[in-house]
């Protein structure tokens, strides 16, 4: 399990943090460091982070609060063990709001599974659900359905500010 790491750009006038690694013990500290000059609007991509254990979510939820407070914040590209987490504690979103997020899906055609990354607002709906069809990379063909009632999948999308 690597440590959190976290990586700091621009875009515009937001500071865009990339983290890697995992969110595990020790975390807190990477993240109040890393965040130090934070603009007023912020984005998080998980991209990298695979694995969130409860130690890590704990530290993730008691930074995020306090830096969420007076910030406009983003996150992108949320993995589905990650999502998983977040829709255990609410703490650890609230303040902030998802961009984009992977659904790990399964086609029945071919009997794959994959990642897809859903936009919120284009792929997905916060009280909707999946609002278009998205076909299987592996046999373009099928319907891939989402590995959990999206009823379940998608409650982070709800907790808005
Ligand atoms: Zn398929």
């Amino acid at each position: 399990m690597a440590r959190l790491t976290i990586k700091s750009s621009t875009e515009g006038d937001a500071t865009v943090y990339v983290l890697g690694g995992s969110v595990t013990a020790g975390a807190g500290d990477v993240l109040v460091k890393g965040t130090k000059n934070a603009a007023k609007h912020c984005a998080f991509d998980w991209d990298d982070v695979i694995l969130a254990n409860s130690d890590g979510l704990r530290e993730w939820s008691a930074f995020f609060g306090p830096f969420a407070a007076g910030r406009e914040v983003v996150f992108r590209r949320c993995r589905p063990g990650v999502v998983a987490s977040f829709n255990m504690i609410p703490a650890c979103v609230k303040g902030g709001r998802v961009d984009s997020l992977y659904g790990a899906f399964f086609c029945p055609e071919c009997r794959k599974e994959h990642d897809c990354l859903l936009v919120v607002g284009t792929d997905v709906k916060p009280e909707v659900g999946l609002v278009r069809e998205l076909g299987c990379p592996w046999c373009g063909d099928g319907s891939p359905e989402l590995n959990l009632p999206e009823d379940e999948f998608f409650q982070i999308l709800r907790w808005g500010r």
